[in-house]
Order: C-alpha cells, then structure tokens, then sequence
C-alpha cells in the first residue's frame, strides 16, 4: 500500500489477512449511490425516474430509500431533474446508518452536533418527517453555508444551525437524541487509485482527530439528557479514533453502549470491532468504511 503509516495501522490493529482485505476493497471503484428524499418525493417515483433515463439500479435491504446506481456516475444523477430539485441527495450508504442507528423520534430535540454538509441532517429530518427540533451545529462557516443551502433544497424546515465549536455548547442544554458524526482522519474513504482522497491523511491527523473526537463525545454525553441515545460514528476504521474514543468517554460516564440493530444487518460487510454493540464497516465497492456506536445515557 502506497500509505506505510496506515498500512501497519491496519496489520497491527485487523491482523494480515483483514489488513489486505480492506486494502482490496479500498482499492475498487465506489459505486454511485443515493437517497431519495421523503420529504419530496417516494423511492417507487425516484425508482421510476431512474429507469425513465436508463440508469439501472438495485435496493439496499437497510434502507428503503436508499438506490445503489449501476454504471451511472455522480455527474449522471447530478444532470437529472429530481437531483435539482432535491428530491434526491447524492450519499454513501455507509453514511446512512447513523441516522438509522439513532432512530430520529417525532417531536424530540435532536443535536447534530457536526453537521456539514447536511447529508445526516437531511435524513433525520426526512425520518421524522419534519417533525423534530433538530439543531445542527457546525463549527467552519463556509460549511455552515453549504450546510444552509443543502437543508433548504432538501425541504428540511425545523432545523435551527448554529455555526459555534461544539465543544463549547453550554452545559445547561438539553437534547433528547444526539448525532455526533465527528470530524476525523477520513481512513473509510480512502481510494488507492484516487491519492486526492487520502492527500490530507497522515499519522498525525489520527491522533489530533482523537483528541477533538474525545472532547466532542464528552460534552454529547454531558448534554444529552439522562435516558436519551446518541450515535457516535466516524468514517475511519482506526481504533485510534473510534472504539478507544468511545471507551475512553464511557470512563466513569453514567452511559454504555447498545446493540445496533437494523434491518438487513446481515448484508454489511463488517469488520471485527472491539467495542461490543458496535459496528465498523468494511470498505468496499459499495461501502465506505464506516464506524457507527449507539450510546444510551443512563436515567
Ligand atoms: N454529518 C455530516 C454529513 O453527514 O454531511 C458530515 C460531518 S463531517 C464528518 C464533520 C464536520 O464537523 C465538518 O463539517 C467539520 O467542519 C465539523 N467540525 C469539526 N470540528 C467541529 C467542532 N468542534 N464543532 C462543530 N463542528 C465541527
């Protein structure tokens, strides 16, 4: 592997054998693949639409309104109408399950702690039908920007943004379900045939994405109310930033770790994962790596 730090940080962390099939997989083409936009439109409309241009798709057993594209590029949906209209939103499937390990409520208070660009944020407000009180916090203002303009063109109209550091919300407030989709080295989504994708990874960048992870999921935890869930995830595989974070927060927290349980579970390709309840995705043609833990705070 042309990346020698992440290469021995994958033998010593999955052992030879897991190592060279995540390098396999990082080294394949991702496919395209979407969400259709329940607050817009209907994956049978969105399924129509498809096969009206020709572009040939499959369902994931996850998430019904999720389309995995055959052979049709990102510049294919992005020239199509519903794609404008923001009836559909370009997503990896991988980036999907958080949503669906929180399990947005109708009518709860929900943080989005790390929101930008809004992809997760779109999908809880379409899961609750715009019927939560979400707030989406994000610290860099031009992603806060493009976090704007990707909720008003998908429709989501109770989200209230706040561009703040999040490690800095005040410990008075209160949410009854957190999302916690935290800045990190990005290891899940490196392409080998795609250096852009891995330009901005090193060691370093590992072990700084630690420390904020750390102090991100501590004030989740504070400010999460006693009996709420959180979901924590990452798009990296390392145990640096994932399964060591969460342990290392859970530390005299009066929170543990639950099962995720989600239709169609059984299709992920999923790697071994030290942190019981969790679950850490493999990358492959269909799937960033991904890691995703649902926290329930005691009551
Ligand atoms: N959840 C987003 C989505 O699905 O579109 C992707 C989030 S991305 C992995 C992490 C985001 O966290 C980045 O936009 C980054 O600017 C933001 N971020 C980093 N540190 C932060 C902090 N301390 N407080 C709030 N946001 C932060």
């Amino acid at each position: 592997m042309q990346i020698p730090f992440l290469a021995q940080a994958l033998t010593a962390q999955y052992g030879e054998a897991v190592a060279a099939q995540i390098e396999q997989g990082m080294g394949e083409q991702r496919i395209t693949t979407l969400r259709a936009n329940l607050l817009k439109t209907t994956p049978e409309d969105v399924a129509s639409v498809l096969s009206a241009a020709g572009i040939a798709y499959t369902r994931w057993a996850a998430e019904d309104a999720a389309f995995l594209l055959e052979g049709a590029d990102e510049r294919a949906v992005q020239a199509l109408p519903l794609y404008e209209r923001g009836e559909i939103y370009l997503q990896s499937l991988s980036s999907m399950l958080p949503p669906l390990a929180l399990a947005p409520q109708e009518g709860a208070d929900i943080l989005d702690m790390a929101a930008a660009p809004g992809g997760k944020t779109a999908q809880m407000a379409a899961m609750t039908g715009n019927r939560a009180n979400i707030t989406a916090c994000e610290i860099n203002q031009i992603r806060a920007e493009k976090l704007k303009y990707n909720l008003e063109k998908q429709g989501a109209t109770r989200v209230n943004i706040m561009v703040r550091d999040a490690r800095k919300l005040e410990d008075f407030f209160r949410f009854d379900q957190i999302l916690l989709d935290a800045p990190c080295s990005g290891s899940g989504t490196i392409l080998l045939d795609e250096p852009a994708s891995y330009r901005a990874f090193s060691e370093k960048l590992v072990r700084n994405s630690a420390v904020t992870q750390l102090a991100l999921l501590k004030k989740a935890l504070t400010i999460l109310k006693r009996g709420g869930t959180m979901v924590y995830s990452t798009c990296s595989i390392l145990n640096t930033e994932n399964e060591n974070v969460v342990r290392a927060a859970l530390k005299g927290a009066h929170a543990h770790v639950e099962p995720i349980i989600l239709p169609g579970m059984e299709t992920l390709p999923l790697l071994p994962c030290a942190l019981e309840g969790a679950l850490c995705v493999r990358p492959t043609a269909q799937y960033e790596g991904f890691f995703v833990a649902r926290i329930r705070k005691d009551s």
